[in-house]
Protein backbone atom coordinates (compact mmCIF):
# COMPACT_ATOMS: atom_id res chain seq x y z
CA UNK A 1 0.00 0.00 0.00
CA UNK A 2 1.32 3.15 -0.90
CA UNK A 3 -0.53 6.79 0.79
CA UNK A 4 0.20 9.75 -1.13
CA UNK A 5 -1.95 12.21 1.02
CA UNK A 6 -4.22 12.16 3.53
CA UNK A 7 -7.43 14.83 4.63
CA UNK A 8 -7.66 15.52 8.62
CA UNK A 9 -10.10 14.15 9.15
CA UNK A 10 -11.56 11.79 5.90
CA UNK A 11 -15.47 11.93 5.28
CA UNK A 12 -15.38 9.96 2.23
CA UNK A 13 -13.40 7.18 0.49
CA UNK A 14 -14.50 6.91 -2.96
CA UNK A 15 -12.92 2.98 -3.97
CA UNK A 16 -12.02 1.70 -7.03
CA UNK A 17 -13.51 -1.89 -7.22
CA UNK A 18 -11.59 -4.44 -9.77
CA UNK A 19 -8.32 -5.68 -8.88
CA UNK A 20 -9.11 -3.06 -5.22
CA UNK A 21 -12.38 -4.85 -3.95
CA UNK A 22 -11.22 -8.07 -4.66
CA UNK A 23 -8.24 -10.09 -6.21
CA UNK A 24 -8.96 -12.54 -8.84
CA UNK A 25 -6.54 -13.08 -12.05
CA UNK A 26 -8.94 -14.82 -14.35
CA UNK A 27 -11.51 -13.01 -13.71
CA UNK A 28 -9.53 -9.50 -14.47
CA UNK A 29 -7.77 -11.49 -17.38
CA UNK A 30 -11.63 -12.45 -19.07
CA UNK A 31 -12.55 -8.79 -18.44
CA UNK A 32 -10.04 -7.84 -20.91
CA UNK A 33 -9.82 -10.83 -23.44
CA UNK A 34 -13.84 -11.24 -23.63
CA UNK A 35 -14.36 -7.77 -24.93
CA UNK A 36 -10.87 -8.09 -27.41
CA UNK A 37 -12.16 -11.67 -28.65
CA UNK A 38 -15.51 -9.68 -29.88
CA UNK A 39 -13.56 -6.72 -31.30
CA UNK A 40 -11.68 -9.47 -33.49
CA UNK A 41 -14.60 -10.62 -34.30
CA UNK A 42 -16.17 -8.15 -35.79
CA UNK A 43 -13.42 -7.11 -36.96
CA UNK A 44 -12.71 -10.84 -38.90
CA UNK A 45 -8.76 -10.88 -37.93
CA UNK A 46 -7.60 -13.68 -35.01
CA UNK A 47 -7.58 -13.10 -31.77
CA UNK A 48 -3.92 -12.98 -31.79
CA UNK A 49 -3.74 -10.62 -34.12
CA UNK A 50 -6.25 -8.26 -31.84
CA UNK A 51 -4.18 -8.55 -28.77
CA UNK A 52 -1.25 -7.26 -30.35
CA UNK A 53 -2.86 -4.50 -32.29
CA UNK A 54 -4.18 -3.25 -29.01
CA UNK A 55 -0.72 -3.84 -27.40
CA UNK A 56 1.04 -1.81 -29.98
CA UNK A 57 -2.31 0.66 -29.28
CA UNK A 58 -1.28 1.12 -25.75
CA UNK A 59 2.37 1.60 -26.40
CA UNK A 60 2.12 4.36 -28.55
CA UNK A 61 -0.49 5.87 -26.10
CA UNK A 62 1.73 5.66 -23.77
CA UNK A 63 4.87 6.77 -25.74
CA UNK A 64 3.09 9.97 -26.51
CA UNK A 65 1.66 10.56 -22.71
CA UNK A 66 4.89 10.51 -21.27
CA UNK A 67 4.06 6.67 -19.77
CA UNK A 68 0.82 6.72 -18.79
CA UNK A 69 -1.69 4.38 -19.35
CA UNK A 70 -4.94 5.04 -20.71
CA UNK A 71 -8.62 3.01 -20.14
CA UNK A 72 -9.84 -0.08 -21.59
CA UNK A 73 -12.86 1.98 -22.70
CA UNK A 74 -10.62 4.85 -24.13
CA UNK A 75 -8.33 2.02 -25.98
CA UNK A 76 -11.65 0.14 -27.96
CA UNK A 77 -12.83 3.75 -28.99
CA UNK A 78 -9.65 4.38 -30.79
CA UNK A 79 -10.93 1.24 -32.43
CA UNK A 80 -14.32 2.64 -33.22
CA UNK A 81 -16.44 1.05 -30.57
CA UNK A 82 -18.35 3.81 -28.95
CA UNK A 83 -19.04 3.99 -25.00
CA UNK A 84 -22.20 2.97 -25.45
CA UNK A 85 -21.14 0.02 -27.03
CA UNK A 86 -18.51 -1.41 -24.44
CA UNK A 87 -21.29 -1.21 -22.00
CA UNK A 88 -23.30 -3.10 -23.94
CA UNK A 89 -20.29 -5.56 -24.33
CA UNK A 90 -19.69 -5.55 -20.82
CA UNK A 91 -23.27 -6.09 -19.39
CA UNK A 92 -23.72 -8.60 -21.73
CA UNK A 93 -19.99 -10.63 -20.98
CA UNK A 94 -18.95 -10.07 -17.15
CA UNK A 95 -20.69 -12.42 -14.94
CA UNK A 96 -18.51 -11.57 -11.53
CA UNK A 97 -20.61 -14.64 -10.35
CA UNK A 98 -18.49 -16.94 -11.85
CA UNK A 99 -15.41 -15.72 -10.43
CA UNK A 100 -16.06 -13.94 -6.93
CA UNK A 101 -17.76 -14.83 -3.64
CA UNK A 102 -18.89 -13.40 -0.52
CA UNK A 103 -15.70 -11.64 1.05
CA UNK A 104 -16.40 -11.30 4.97
CA UNK A 105 -13.17 -9.57 5.74
CA UNK A 106 -13.93 -7.26 2.74
CA UNK A 107 -17.32 -6.45 4.60
CA UNK A 108 -16.17 -6.40 8.20
CA UNK A 109 -13.62 -3.57 6.63
CA UNK A 110 -15.90 -1.39 4.83
CA UNK A 111 -18.59 -1.53 7.95
CA UNK A 112 -15.86 0.03 10.04
CA UNK A 113 -14.54 2.40 7.59
CA UNK A 114 -18.53 3.04 6.80
CA UNK A 115 -19.12 3.84 10.02
CA UNK A 116 -17.19 7.11 10.17
CA UNK A 117 -17.25 7.77 6.74
CA UNK A 118 -19.31 8.26 3.50
CA UNK A 119 -18.04 5.14 0.80
CA UNK A 120 -18.73 5.32 -2.78
CA UNK A 121 -17.34 3.55 -5.73
CA UNK A 122 -16.18 4.85 -8.73
CA UNK A 123 -15.49 2.51 -11.19
CA UNK A 124 -15.16 2.14 -15.46
CA UNK A 125 -17.05 -0.84 -15.22
CA UNK A 126 -21.05 -0.48 -15.87
CA UNK A 127 -23.49 0.52 -12.82
CA UNK A 128 -24.90 -2.63 -13.74
CA UNK A 129 -22.14 -4.55 -13.63
CA UNK A 130 -20.66 -3.18 -10.45
CA UNK A 131 -24.34 -3.62 -8.15
CA UNK A 132 -24.09 -7.48 -9.27
CA UNK A 133 -19.84 -7.43 -8.36
CA UNK A 134 -20.99 -6.07 -5.21
CA UNK A 135 -23.72 -7.93 -4.24
CA UNK A 136 -21.47 -11.31 -4.71
CA UNK A 137 -19.11 -9.25 -2.74
CA UNK A 138 -22.03 -9.20 -0.33
CA UNK A 139 -20.78 -5.22 0.06
CA UNK A 140 -23.43 -3.61 -1.99
CA UNK A 141 -25.19 -1.96 0.41
CA UNK A 142 -22.40 -0.81 1.97
CA UNK A 143 -21.97 2.04 -0.52
CA UNK A 144 -24.03 4.95 -0.75
CA UNK A 145 -23.04 5.69 -4.16
CA UNK A 146 -21.94 3.70 -7.67
CA UNK A 147 -20.51 5.84 -10.19
CA UNK A 148 -20.26 3.40 -13.58
CA UNK A 149 -19.06 4.19 -17.10
CA UNK A 150 -22.53 4.93 -18.04
CA UNK A 151 -23.28 7.60 -15.33
CA UNK A 152 -20.45 10.17 -17.09
CA UNK A 153 -20.44 8.78 -20.17
CA UNK A 154 -16.70 8.74 -19.72
CA UNK A 155 -13.96 6.23 -18.41
CA UNK A 156 -11.81 7.48 -15.54
CA UNK A 157 -8.92 8.91 -15.21
CA UNK A 158 -11.66 12.05 -16.66
CA UNK A 159 -12.06 13.85 -13.42
CA UNK A 160 -16.34 13.74 -13.97
CA UNK A 161 -16.81 10.06 -12.46
CA UNK A 162 -14.65 11.17 -8.99
CA UNK A 163 -16.34 14.79 -9.43
CA UNK A 164 -19.73 12.94 -9.60
CA UNK A 165 -19.54 10.59 -6.95
CA UNK A 166 -18.07 13.62 -4.47
CA UNK A 167 -21.07 15.41 -5.74
CA UNK A 168 -23.78 12.83 -4.91
CA UNK A 169 -22.46 11.75 -1.78
CA UNK A 170 -22.01 16.27 -0.85
CA UNK A 171 -18.26 15.89 0.39
CA UNK A 172 -15.78 18.10 -0.90
CA UNK A 173 -12.23 16.62 -2.57
CA UNK A 174 -10.05 17.98 0.50
CA UNK A 175 -12.42 15.85 2.70
CA UNK A 176 -11.92 12.49 0.65
CA UNK A 177 -9.83 10.01 -0.31
CA UNK A 178 -9.45 7.82 -3.82
CA UNK A 179 -8.42 4.31 -3.28
CA UNK A 180 -7.15 2.25 -6.11
CA UNK A 181 -4.72 -0.08 -7.82
CA UNK A 182 -3.61 1.58 -10.71
CA UNK A 183 -2.10 5.17 -10.12
CA UNK A 184 -2.64 6.69 -13.66
CA UNK A 185 -6.65 5.67 -13.34
CA UNK A 186 -7.42 6.13 -10.36
CA UNK A 187 -5.47 7.75 -8.39
CA UNK A 188 -3.56 10.96 -10.31
CA UNK A 189 -6.88 13.08 -11.19
CA UNK A 190 -8.34 12.50 -7.64
CA UNK A 191 -4.43 13.56 -6.23
CA UNK A 192 -4.34 16.62 -8.97
CA UNK A 193 -8.18 17.81 -8.09
CA UNK A 194 -7.34 18.19 -3.86
CA UNK A 195 -8.46 14.59 -2.85
CA UNK A 196 -6.55 12.36 -0.88
CA UNK A 197 -4.77 8.89 -2.57
CA UNK A 198 -4.51 5.62 -1.47
CA UNK A 199 -2.69 2.87 -3.89
CA UNK A 200 -3.49 -0.95 -3.04
CA UNK A 201 -2.00 -3.89 -4.41
CA UNK A 202 -5.38 -5.69 -4.11
CA UNK A 203 -8.00 -6.44 -1.58
CA UNK A 204 -5.55 -7.63 0.89
CA UNK A 205 -4.03 -4.43 1.06
CA UNK A 206 -8.10 -2.76 1.62
CA UNK A 207 -8.11 -5.07 4.46
CA UNK A 208 -5.77 -3.41 6.46
CA UNK A 209 -7.03 0.23 5.80
CA UNK A 210 -8.27 0.58 9.12
CA UNK A 211 -5.18 -0.28 10.85
CA UNK A 212 -3.18 2.19 8.54
CA UNK A 213 -5.44 4.87 9.05
CA UNK A 214 -5.84 4.52 12.57
CA UNK A 215 -9.87 4.62 12.18
CA UNK A 216 -11.38 1.55 14.63
MG1 LIG B 1 -8.94 -1.47 -10.65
Amino acid sequence: MTIYKLPEPITAFLFDMDSTLYTNREYFQFQIDSPIRRLARLRGVSFDRMQQEIAAYRRDWAAAHGGQQTSLGNVFMAFGISIEESIRWREELYEPAAYLKADPRLQETLTTLGASCALGLVTNNPVFVARKTLACLGVDALFQVIVGLDTCGVSKPHAAPFLKALELLDVSPAASVSVGDRYDIDLARPLELGMGGILVDGVADVYMLVEALNLR
